[in-house]
């Protein structure tokens, strides 16, 4: 059992000791000690179900023995920096990234978050270019670095930072978008922006296949070859952050992107790549990847021994335990009770999503979809209640995100469910 401080104490040296800018979850804050699999335990021993750990890196579950055997394994043997000296690791996870990887995407940096993996390259777009302009979408998280910051498109996330050469083009939102599900008319955007707001040349694109932060948009169909596309054609590269939506959680392929019949220039990687662990990556072309070398360029820790071991057992999770299948077979049965739930509840207003990366959008108003901001946080609290975490998001802090880890159940969604639906019906 556990004998630590309280959640009371714990909050109390936050309030001293740590950033303001730090937030939780929950008016009355998990104090959570224990993780196993798909559940968490707090400090009276109480189990939850963990339905947005995905955001939360976890893949494979809450201390996974593989990924813990590897991570203890490692460090008991070396944990050292990544620059200097040689290290099978690091090698080894890069041969395995690139695998799983399509066309000439071979080549591995390795960083320690998804800001750094964005950065990076975006930084190698403009290089490899020699333009200096990059497109991003509205509503797009995509760090909070700089650069980073800049790409993000959302006011929420955004403190007054030089924003220099960032273009944001219109959300080819389905549920909010002025043109619904036709993609390729919202793509067209990009080719105004790039007609009328640069010199006609740009460096690249980036943007998620499903952005998570922004509330589980899943881009248009259609949308992203036709951006490619453009972006090609002015001589930029494409970068497709996968942070969220990459290894195996849309369940229908391993990456987001693929979803959507694209192959990138550039994909970045994080969250789910290590179980929990810090870990993120860039993967390019060897002919992008060049770049760098025309100064000195390290990352202390990216790609450290440790970490890379924790990245392989993951990969090596995700194959044995087929959790890609069970993403996709687990997810749809859950998007389809979600849907059920819908036509129960007029609060909803949009369930949607890929796999077990999955959202519900709450309105008050069906036509002006009017977003149900206190509704939202009244499940959200009433569901841990009963003992499911689910996550919130978007712009208007309306949609859940439903993200597990992806050794979620049909009676793990079930109790999801069932949870989402007894707290609706009781309001
Ligand atoms: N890209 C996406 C799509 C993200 O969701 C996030 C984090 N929410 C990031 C990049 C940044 O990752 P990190 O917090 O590890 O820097």
């Amino acid at each position: 059992p556990y004998t630590g401080p309280s959640a009371a104490e714990i909050l109390s040296k936050r309030k001293e000791y740590l950033s303001p800018a730090m937030f939780y979850l929950y008016n009355k804050p998990l104090n959570v000690v224990d993780g196993k699999m798909q559940y968490l335990f707090d400090e009276k021993g109480r189990k939850y179900l963990d339905a947005f750990g995905g955001i939360a890196t976890v893949c494979c579950g809450h201390c996974h023995p593989h990924v813990v055997d590897a991570i203890v394994n490692q460090t008991k043997r070396l944990q050292h920096s990544t620059i200097l000296y040689l290290n099978h690791a690091i090698a080894d996870l890069a041969e395995a990234l690139a695998n799983k990887l399509p066309g000439n995407l071979k080549v591995v940096f390795f960083t320690n978050s998804g800001t750094e993996a964005n950065e990076l390259a975006i930084m190698m777009a403009r290089l490899y270019t020699g333009c200096h302009d990059i497109i991003s979408l509205r509503n797009a998280y995509h760090g909070n670095a700089a650069g980073t910051m800049g790409a993000t498109a959302q006011s929420n996330w955004k403190f007054n930072v030089i924003q220099s050469g960032v273009h944001h083009a219109i959300n080819p939102d389905p549920y909010r978008g002025v043109f619904g599900s036709e993609g390729e008319k919202y793509a067209k955007d990009i080719q105004d922006l790039i007609q009328f707001g640069t010199s006609g040349n740009i460096a690249g694109f980036v943007s998620e296949a499903i952005q998570g932060v922004g509330g589980i948009i899943e881009l248009a169909p259609g949308y992203l070859p036709a951006a490619y596309n453009i972006i090609k054609k002015a001589g930029g590269l494409c970068i497709a952050d996968e942070v969220q939506g990459g290894f195996a959680r849309t369940g229908s392929h391993f990456w987001g992107f693929e979803n959507h019949g694209v192959v990138p220039d550039i994909v970045t990687m994080a969250k789910g790549i290590g179980n929990g662990i810090p870990l993120g990556a860039v993967i390019t072309t060897p002919e992008i990847a060049e770049v760098l070398t025309r100064r000195n360029y390290f990352n202390t820790f990216g790609g450290n021994p440790v970490c890379t071991a924790a990245g392989l057992a993951v990969l090596n999770v995700i194959e044995k335990e087929k959790l890609q299948d069970n993403a996709f077979v687990v997810g749809s049965y859950l998007k389809e009770r979600l849907i059920a739930l819908k036509d129960k509840h007029d609060l909803i207003g949009d369930v949607r999503g890929r796999g077990l990366m999955l959202g519900v959008e709450l309105v008050t108003d069906h036509e002006l979809k009017t977003p149900a901001k206190l509704e939202t946080l009244h499940v959200l609290d009433q569901m841990k209640e009963i003992g499911v975490l689910v996550g919130k998001g978007g712009f208007y802090g309306n949609v859940f995100r439903i993200t597990p880890p992806l050794c979620f159940s049909k009676e793990d969604a079930d109790f999801l469910v069932d949870a989402m639906n007894y707290t609706m019906s009781k309001m």
